[in-house]
Formats: structure tokens, sequence, C-alpha cells
């Protein structure tokens, strides 16, 4: 499997598909590493919400028996 992913030079800011910068050699970095993408955070937010929906419906199950 190919994936071309773009990367970005720290030093001179050109985006390549290199770990290296091919212009200047310095480290080039991922602009859009997936564990820090919005779209995550709203998906582990959105299973937080529903685990506590989950807890308090519970809550309010056993609190209605007793
Ligand atoms: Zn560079």
């Amino acid at each position: 499997m190919v994936r071309h992913i773009i990367r970005k030079c720290t030093r001179c800011g050109r985006y390549t598909l290199k770990e290296r910068c091919p212009i200047c050699g310095s480290e080039t970095i991922d602009p859009h590493p997936p564990r820090f993408s919005p779209e995550d955070r709203y998906v582990s937010y959105r299973v937080k919400a529903v685990y506590k929906e989950k807890v308090e419906s519970r809550g309010s199950e056993s609190s209605t028996t007793n």
C-alpha cells in the first residue's frame, strides 16, 4: 500500500513527501497528525457523552427501584 503523506519542513516550511527536506536537509513533520485532528477529538467527546448518558440513565433506574 502506497500512502502519500505530505510532510512539512520545520526550517523552511516547504512541503515534501520525504522525512528530510530535500532543500535544506532539516527534519520534516506531519502537519496534520491523526491523533490531534479535531475530528478525532470530536469522536472521543461523543463517546464520553454517550457513556455519561448511560451512567445517568442507569442511576435514575436504580433510584426508582429503591
Ligand atoms: Zn527545508
